[in-house]
């Protein structure tokens, strides 16, 4: 007897703890009177839908560094006080990889630990200022990558894909252009002709990597062992030649259906890149890409008052104020930025937003050097809104290795990128594979010098 009056008890402990009841029914002394109260009085339950918003706080922030397909890749994997809830979110900055792991690691684990994942915002606006100088890469990588971590979690939260969180779909799936490099024009034409044939109807052509750096003899500047052994070298003449007729090249061999872009990867003067561009105009380019380094942003008047080539622009912009003036002046077409340095998800959509006022459509940055966590952050963006232009896959497609290291990464087929519908970002990390693959120093390889040794700005 004694035993079931304990049980009695317990149980409607537990009730009344479920109901959110106990100090009413402390105060009502019986449980028979919790019955009696009114509807007005009587708490309503909590809907399910509405039990999803329980605070959860984050427990521990980590990088994770990996190369697996070459280019270094670093991943936040924010865990939190819930078993088993976790996002990953991309921060890769290739060449500053283990800087981006000090950042990570050392400062923004401290910042987040035990705070509320829900509140991406107030997360995103307090980690920007929290270091008083603010507003560059590295630091803004960590930041991204925190962003989206938030956003994967609040996906797995909601029981949602990221897409849906931010509006729905769009669009049926993601067009996206991949890119046809080769050493000749040759070369370059053969690899259009083979990516049209597996359904691909925008292809980045280039010849000779960026500014043909690939066609270059040898430099005055390596006579003289000026620089490093690794400094790269552009003769900006040859390419300012080679760039209109690789595109008379492709078109006459490649035919008409299919859009062509090219990257200029701000290497030119910036009168030579618009002048080169204006001799494009008959090849009808989808878009050119990067025509002048942030620098130089006033030239963006005289070209838009010389050319009508579509302009793609903004991969080496660190915030979204960078892009105000320029798209009320309507110097671009098309946003190109990194969203795993301009801010991660939440900066991305305002960006979007911004562009949706001035019909300057989106491209996000996605070569081979964005993890497949920001492949798959950019394609849930891409979904969700309506100014959407075209997708970059640098890669052309995602290979074996990178594919088990992150079960999830997107697909590629029929010149559309795919994601699935998991809740969240819908990427996984397996770290077991992920730590087979160093990360490499990433120092040298990116500076570009011309004839007489003065190094170029990407
Ligand atoms: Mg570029």
């Amino acid at each position: 007897m004694k035993e079931e009056k304990n049980q009695f008890n317990s149980d409607r402990r537990n009730l009344l703890k479920t109901l959110g009841l106990a100090s009413a029914a402390g105060m009502a002394g019986t449980f028979g009177n919790v019955s009696d109260l009114s509807a007005s009085t009587r708490p309503a339950s909590q809907p399910d839908y509405a039990k999803a918003v329980a605070p959860v706080r984050i427990r521990s922030v980590k990088a994770i560094a990996t190369a697996p397909s070459g280019p270094n890749l670093i991943v936040v994997k924010i865990e939190t006080t819930e078993p088993g809830l976790y996002g990953l979110g991309c921060a890769t900055f290739t060449q500053r990889a283990a800087a981006v792991v000090t950042a990570i690691n050392g400062y923004l684990n401290d910042f987040c630990v035990g705070k509320d994942v829900d509140n991406i915002e107030d997360m995103w606006q307090s980690f920007y200022v929290s270091s008083y100088w603010r507003n560059g890469p590295v630091l803004n990588n960590a930041l991204s990558g925190m962003d989206q971590a938030l956003w994967d979690i609040k996906g797995k939260r909601a029981n949602m894909p990221v897409y849906q969180l931010l509006g729905g779909k769009a669009r049926f799936s993601i067009p996206c252009y991949v890119h046809a490099d080769a050493k000749t024009a040759e070369g370059v034409a053969d690899n259009v002709q083979r990516l049209m044939s597996e359904g691909y109807k925008h292809i980045r052509i280039q010849q000779g990597l960026y500014g043909a750096t690939q066609l270059a003899q040898q430099p005055d500047f390596k006579d003289a062992k000026y620089g490093a052994a690794n400094d790269g070298f552009m003769d900006q003449q040859s390419y300012i030649d080679s760039v209109p007729k690789l595109f008379d090249f492709v078109r006459k061999k490649c035919g008409d259906d299919v859009e062509l872009c090219h990257d200029i990867h701000e290497r030119l003067e910036p009168m030579d890149a618009i002048n080169m561009i204006k001799k494009l105009e008959d090849y009808r380019p989808l878009f050119l890409e990067d025509p002048f380094s942030p620098e130089n942003m006033g030239w963006f008047k005289q070209l838009r008052q010389t050319t009508t080539v579509p302009i793609a622009m903004g991969e080496l912009f660190n915030n979204i104020n960078e892009f105000r003036e320029p798209m009320v002046k309507k110097w671009f077409d098309y946003i190109r930025c990194h969203i795993s340095q301009i801010g991660g998800i939440t900066q991305a959509m305002k960006i979007a937003r911004l562009g949706e006022w001035f019909n300057v459509r989106t491209i996000w940055h996605g070569p081979s050097d964005t993890s497949p966590v920001g492949h798959a952050a950019n394609c849930h963006v891409d979904l969700a809104i309506w100014n959407f232009g075209l997708q970059e896959v640098g890669g052309g497609n995602f290979t074996d290795k990178l594919k088990e290291v992150f079960p999830g990464c997107p697909s590629i087929g029929k010149g559309y990128v795919n994601i699935n519908d998991q809740p969240g970002l819908g990427v996984d990390i397996n770290e077991k594979e992920a730590a087979k693959y160093p990360i490499k120093s990433g120092r040298g390889g990116w500076i570009v010098r011309k004839r007489d040794g003065t190094v170029i700005r990407p």
